[in-house]
């Protein structure tokens, strides 16, 4: 068992008992449920929206070359910069070149997990750069020195208490402060920081092919300061979030919101397509896209993995897996967590050190069902599975276990062999492991055979 596995069974073994967490999970999450039927009735066919956003989403990464291309033409005629990056190494260098250039010593940055992915806020620390946080649910997890919890609601473990203590502790505020007055003080630092930086770095939800634009949602109005106030603007993003044409957002963009947050549309959609023009008031001097593969060419290469790359990061199949919900998005120890991370993980990371989150499901496929993009995920952690077996992860104990059962099920006499309570005996011994997580096995004192004629007797 590798020690990423082990790290996670112990934390999931915590967490899932841990009472006070699943409260506030429930509390939140149920928040979100009130609200999603509503905004859902903006759609008259639910289903073939859904479908329509797969085929987009298809079409996008069936022709993602000539889209990525087209895109950085069209961007570049207006002054923007396309810069690509193979790997994390790669896209915190070219960053790092950025600021090095622009004598950057703070950067202002919006919600995006794909710098998450990169672990950019410690690399930028790390060179003397301060990166603040601007998002109010990623501004408390900076502030507790936490990762996020969740790929749209980053402190969603947090109840308002939470936040009203940590705040007391960190910024020295009455830790009775309502959420809206923590917003204001929030609010205040985080001026100061736009004021001094000299960067903006933000994520992008779309790589929009036919204009050659960024596509940006959000609540709170920070991604739109972060683009626009510091002189350069940096926009880091995976190949993946390509859509063909900007009239694709009509669609996406509701649809995102709806399963993302129960809104019908965010607060502010911005399509950014380049840095300030001449005649223009504001937005940055410069603007810079990092288009980032980080092994997501490696999942496009598989053509039954590759309809992972549609997602839109909307957060819905964490929040209805019964997994997530009892173990929390910190136990997985990745970027992305709940059902989509946990199939592109160990396609992102490696299947060796990340394989065991595919065996964190119960296969009940309520992932599958909410996905707007329709996304198999249940599949695909299946496809997970059988991957690891092919390339031969599996341990030796597995691979007997599985010799014994296959020999057992061939064989009906051997299966009738014994009575219930000795074959449980038996089986709960040989499947210890197994037992440390689930539920024992139990076996019936009357073998299949015997129920089989039992019923027939009776008819
Ligand atoms: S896999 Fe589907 S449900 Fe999950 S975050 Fe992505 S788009 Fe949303």
């Amino acid at each position: 068992m590798t020690e990423t596995e082990s790290t996670f069974k112990a934390k999931a073994t915590i967490k899932s008992a841990d009472l006070e967490h699943r409260q506030k999970i429930n509390f939140n999450i149920a928040k979100y449920n009130s609200v999603v039927p509503q905004a859902k009735q903006q759609f008259s066919d639910i289903t073939l929206v859904k479908e329509k956003a797969k085929n987009i989403k298809w079409r996008a990464l069936e022709t993602l070359d000539q889209h990525l291309e087209e895109f950085e033409m069209h961007f570049t005629s207006r002054g923007g910069k396309v810069l690509w990056a193979s790997d994390s190494e790669d896209a915190l260098e070219q960053i790092l070149n950025i600021c090095k250039e622009k004598n950057c010593k703070t950067i202002v940055k919006s919600k995006s997990m794909v710098t998450e992915e990169i672990h950019l806020n410690p690399f930028l620390a790390k060179n003397g750069i301060e990166s603040v946080e601007t998002d109010l649910g990623e501004y408390i997890q900076q502030l507790d020195g936490e990762p996020p919890y969740h790929i749209v609601t980053p402190a969603m473990h947090k109840s308002k208490e939470d936040v009203a203590k940590l705040f007391s502790e960190k910024l020295g505020t009455s830790s009775r402060l309502s959420p809206e007055e923590l917003t204001l003080v929030a609010r205040e630092k985080l001026r100061e920081k736009y004021v001094q930086a000299e960067i903006g770095i933000t994520g992008g939800n779309f790589i929009i092919s036919d204009i050659g634009g960024i596509a940006i949602t959000e609540n709170e109005g920070n991604g739109r300061l972060t683009s626009a106030w510091p002189k350069t603007h940096i926009v880091i993003v995976g190949i993946e979030k390509m859509i063909p044409s900007i009239t694709d957002l009509a669609l996406l963009w509701p649809l995102l919101s709806t399963y993302g947050t129960g809104q019908k549309v965010t607060v502010y959609s911005s399509i950014i397509s380049g840095p300030r023009q001449s005649g223009e008031t504001d937005g940055p001097e410069e603007m810079y896209v990092i288009l980032l593969d980080n092994n997501r060419t490696n999942i496009l290469a598989n053509p039954v993995q590759r309809e992972s790359l549609y997602c839109i990061r909307c957060g819905a199949c964490l929040n209805v897996c019964p997994v997530y919900k009892n173990i929390g998005g910190h136990t997985y120890g990745t970027t992305y967590s709940g059902p989509i991370g946990s199939v592109i993980t160990p396609n992102l990371s490696g299947l060796e050190e990340y394989k065991h989150l595919s065996y964190a499901s119960s296969l009940c496929g309520a992932c599958t069902e909410v996905c707007p993009v329709k996304i198999n995920l249940h599949e695909l952690l299946l496809v997970n599975r059988n991957e690891s077996v092919e390339q031969g992860l599996t341990t030796f104990s597995e691979k007997m276990v599985w010799k014994i059962w296959k020999v057992a099920s061939l064989k009906r006499q051997l299966m009738n062999m014994g009575t219930g309570a000795f074959k449980t005996k038996m089986v709960n011994r040989l499947f210890k492991n197994w037992n440390k997580h689930h539920a024992p096995l139990e076996f019936s004192d009357k073998t299949f055979n015997e129920m089989w004629k039992d019923q027939h007797k009776l008819k």
